[in-house]
């Protein structure tokens, strides 16, 4: 097969897979392709759904990008072919030293739901680590002891390396379907939603069961469960026990947070958004109603630390990817004007 329709497959199931909500949320997850001693990967902050329209794959010198990424750097921009306003993505490094030569990263929802509660879905396991170079370290140390094709990321996603993008996507998606859990709350009836100052209805067939299930405000109230919620969300979500309590519950969130919640849930209410969320904010709010959707009345769920959730808001790589984020959001904003 030449590379030329190795590249165009990276690029098409690139786009069908960043379509599945239930797989990508927005700028969340990666793909790449090694080409003899070339790597070419998606670009940071791009959304993987627009794989086909948009240019995104930033061609780099793999024999660079390993030792870079071996002496644990996390921006591989020195390794990058040519000129190029785009940044690899963080998760770069451990693409390049995966072996396989397709590699696609993605945030299935139903085995992130399973590895909240604790199991590993029969494959090997990478316990929760920073996404980017402690991530990459990580793998580098499976890969010591044998490079798996398949591996689960503990509150995070999963990783598939095979030899095409056809292949990788094909597991990606049989290992996401095989391991769904059943959808645990009914949607709720909608009624009339309070017009809250700041926030706007978040827009979600289960946004309203979400805000009638006792068991949902643990899961999203405790602690951020991946980074993705941490980076465009903030943090986990606000929850509030009635619309007169709400100020209070804003403060309570912005004095452990250091911020106003992106995400918001009054109690037996309903569930909005910040009005000025990116539309990658809106993504990931969509994913926290499907995860909690999939966890089981009463079930114990591992959440990050406060110490990652610290880590995670200030890093400069991620702001480089929320930035992107922001301006997709203008420019979708502007296109619909
Ligand atoms: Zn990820």
């Amino acid at each position: 097969m030449s590379q030329l329709s190795l590249i165009s497959d990276l690029r098409r199931v690139s786009a069908e897979l960043g379509r599945d909500r239930l797989l990508v949320q927005g700028g969340g997850g990666n793909a790449s392709l090694k080409c003899g001693k070339r790597l070419h990967v998606k670009a940071s902050g791009h959304w993987l759904c627009d794989a086909e329209t948009i240019d995104m794959f930033v061609e780099l010198d793999l024999t660079k990008a390993r030792k870079l990424a071996s002496n644990g750097e996390e921006n591989l921009s020195k390794a990058v072919r040519g000129e190029s306003e785009l940044r690899p993505s963080i998760e770069t490094a451990m693409h390049a030293l995966m072996p396989q030569p397709c590699v696609i990263h993605t945030h299935p929802v139903s085995l992130i739901a399973r590895s909240l509660l604790g199991e590993d879905a029969g494959l090997p396991v990478i316990e929760y680590c920073q996404p980017g170079a402690p991530l990459a370290a990580a793998m580098a140390g499976r890969i010591a002891t044998g490079a798996p094709d398949v591996v689960l990321l503990a509150n995070h996603g999963l990783v598939v390396g095979a030899e095409t993008p056809d292949e990788a996507a094909r597991m990606t998606r049989e290992l996401a379907f095989e391991h769904e859990l059943p959808v645990h709350i009914r949607p709720a009836g909608v009624a009339p939603l309070p017009k809250l100052s700041g926030f706007v209805p978040l827009a979600h067939p289960l946004a309203n069961a979400v805000a009638c299930s006792p068991d949902s405000w643990r899961v999203l109230g405790e602690g951020a469960l991946v980074p993705d919620q941490v980076v465009y969300l903030g943090g986990p979500a606000c929850i509030a026990d009635s619309v007169e309590s709400m100020p209070e519950a804003l403060r309570a969130y912005a004095r452990r947070t250091g911020m106003r919640p992106a995400l918001l849930i009054v109690q037996h209410t309903g569930t909005w958004i910040s009005e000025t969320a990116s539309r990658g904010a809106l993504a990931m709010a969509q994913m926290m109603m499907d995860l909690a959707a999939r966890i089981p009345e009463g079930a114990a769920i591992s959440t990050l630390s406060e110490e990652d959730e610290m880590a995670l808001r200030g890093w400069d790589a991620e702001a480089h990817r929320q930035a992107v984020d922001q301006a997709r959001t203008a420019s979708k904003k502007e296109a619909a004007a």
